[in-house]
């Protein structure tokens, strides 16, 4: 959220004020970030849902009964993925507005589709090196399988692919991870380069933590979406590419996730 935020900040920093059309042009400045606003709403939505029941099922019994915050919690959490636009309807926006875009020729999607296509033919490139070399690795191949899908979508259903709701859903699954691994990645970066080493390394076990499910969920829906819109060689080309996203190393990632509990409960709070 704060990254969408800070986009949308950037970019309506440029609308120079007293200009004759400036709500307009500050409009269309919102309207540029439409897309990363559906996936954060659909993100946060979500991850709340998954942290409220959580929360319900920690306190056991008490999590369930009305003296206790948590069930409030969790009716008031349920609202999130209804109102706002619901999640179905956001998610559909995703890939729906790209796709408008493309066709307005706003954004040159098909020349990234046949980059993202030359990419999975040829051979697995080596990881990054580096810090998050791994989950960089991971985001370029979920990105590449992102285009490919979306080309192969939209030469399947050609004008028809804005009803195809199974299809887009799925696609706005694979963005809403990919979106969601960077934003980490990110995030821990900026904080290891504020030199804060201790915070940096719970910064790094968070990244590890969030990616492995993240890329397992959105390695899934780009499956699904295979299967939806791939058949012969195609579907063929399109699963390969796909097994790229699986090879994601979580290594670690039991250690990550105690490191990260156990900062939480010395801390009392959020630890990052
Ligand atoms: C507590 C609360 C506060 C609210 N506050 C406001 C407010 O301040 N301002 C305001 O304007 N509105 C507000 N709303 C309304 C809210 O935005 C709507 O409830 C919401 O947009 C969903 O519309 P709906 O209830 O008509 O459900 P429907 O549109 O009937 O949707 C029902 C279900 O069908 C799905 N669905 C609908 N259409 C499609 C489709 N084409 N394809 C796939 N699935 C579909 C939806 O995702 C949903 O799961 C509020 C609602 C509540 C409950």
């Amino acid at each position: 959220m704060y990254r969408v935020a800070g986009m949308v900040d950037d970019r309506l920093a440029e609308v120079k004020k007293g200009i004759p059309d400036y709500y307009d042009a500050y409009q269309r400045g919102i309207e540029d970030y439409s897309i990363e606003c559906a996936v954060a709403k659909v993100f946060c939505s979500d991850v709340l849902a998954l942290v409220v029941d959580e929360v319900v099922q920690i306190f056991g019994g008490y999590g369930y009964t009305q003296e206790y915050p948590a069930e409030r919690f969790y009716r008031d959490e349920r609202i999130n993925r209804i109102f706002e636009g619901t999640n179905e309807i956001n998610r559909m926006l995703i890939p729906g507005t790209l796709l408008r875009r493309s066709i307005k020729g706003e954004i040159p999607l098909q020349e990234e589709v046949m980059k993202a296509v030359g990419r999975l033919s040829a051979a697995a490139g080596e990881a990054p090196s580096g810090p998050f070399g791994g989950e960089k690795a991971l985001l370029r191949n979920l990105k590449d399988a992102f285009l490919v899908l979306s080309g192969a979508a939209v030469q399947r259903f050609g004008p028809k692919m804005k009803d195809e709701q199974e299809t887009l859903i799925a696609l706005a699954d694979v963005a809403i991870g990919a979106f969601a691994i960077e934003s980490a990645v990110l995030r821990a970066e900026k904080i290891a380069a504020s030199g804060n080493a201790s915070r940096a390394e719970l910064a790094a076990a968070a990244v590890k933590t969030f990616a492995f499910p993240a890329a397992e969920a959105a390695v899934s829906a780009a499956r699904r979406a295979a299967f939806y819109v791939g058949e012969g060689n195609t579907l063929q080309m399109l699963l390969s590419g796909i097994r790229r996203a699986t090879r994601y190393d979580a290594s670690g990632l039991l250690e990550a996730k105690r490191k990260l509990a156990a900062a939480a409960l010395e801390s009392e709070r959020y630890p990052l």
